[in-house]
């Protein structure tokens, strides 16, 4: 992967960034998704923000190597601190668990103003991010499910609005493994949760020989009621 080619998972997150505009992308390593998106005309400028030193440096290389230092600026910093308010049009977070991305925007908060989109791809732990889109009047408009090299990747997209509308039926269910996945039940969808389904009776089974607490009672509670919304939607 580079800047010319990204992978199949990045190159799905850059096609959500809406034309012409001017996007953060956090957590951005090599600046891979920020170069691309300048490269091929999707964004007009870009902030790649990044909060360890490694992958700061690499994405300060990269960025010279492209020669696009005058359109993209690289910052350290943590999640959102990097950006100011009103900046970027749309925000990119990519390659994290879905709790760190919920994090990074919920200490950001008052940095969304004037964002238009939000393009997340949590690796894990997607639900996360859709309790935190409802709580703070986001719209969930689109999400994506791909797998690339082994490993199944989720994309959501949201945008300011009515955040409870597309969790209309079903909403727990429509939290945990999303609402317009459900409705579309690919077959990468169909892998993931069933590959799912069978690692938390796995879990079970082993909590069921663990000693009777009051934690692991509370546990097996939890894993049946994620048992039971996985059936429910697999069928
Ligand atoms: N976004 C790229 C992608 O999807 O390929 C890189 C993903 S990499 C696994 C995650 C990156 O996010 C790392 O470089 C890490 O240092 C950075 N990161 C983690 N927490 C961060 C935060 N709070 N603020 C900024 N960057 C963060």
């Amino acid at each position: 992967m580079n800047e010319v080619k990204l992978s199949k998972r990045l190159e799905a997150v850059a096609k959500e960034i809406p034309p012409q505009s001017i996007v953060a992308d956090i957590g951005s390593d090599h600046a891979y998704l920020p170069c691309y998106a300048v490269l091929n005309g999707i964004a007009s400028s870009a902030i790649a923000g990044e909060v360890v030193e490694g992958p700061f440096q690499s994405a300060l290389s990269k960025v010279r190597e492209c020669g696009l230092e005058n359109k993209i600026s690289v910052r350290k910093g943590n999640g959102l601190a990097v950006i100011e308010r009103g900046e970027p049009d749309a925000i990119t977070i990519a390659g994290m668990g879905g709790a760190l991305i919920r994090d990074i925007l919920e200490n950001g908060k008052d940095k969304l103003h004037g964002v238009t989109r939000l393009i997340l791809q949590p690796n894990i732990g997607a639900h996360n991010i859709r309790e935190w889109l409802i709580e703070n009047r986001w719209e969930l408009k689109k999400e994506l499910i791909l797998k690339e090299d082994g490993k199944i990747y989720e994309i959501l997209v949201a945008e300011m609005g009515d955040s409870l509308k597309p969790y209309e039926e079903k909403k727990e269910h429509s939290i945990f493994l999303g609402p317009f996945l459900i409705r579309e039940k690919s077959d990468v969808f169909i892998e993931k949760w069933s590959y799912e389904l069978k690692n938390q009776k796995r879990i079970l089974m082993q909590l069921e020989q663990a000693a009777d607490t009051e934690e692991t009672k509370e546990k097996r509670q939890e894993i049946l009621h994620k048992i039971q919304l996985i059936e429910e939607v697999l069928g």
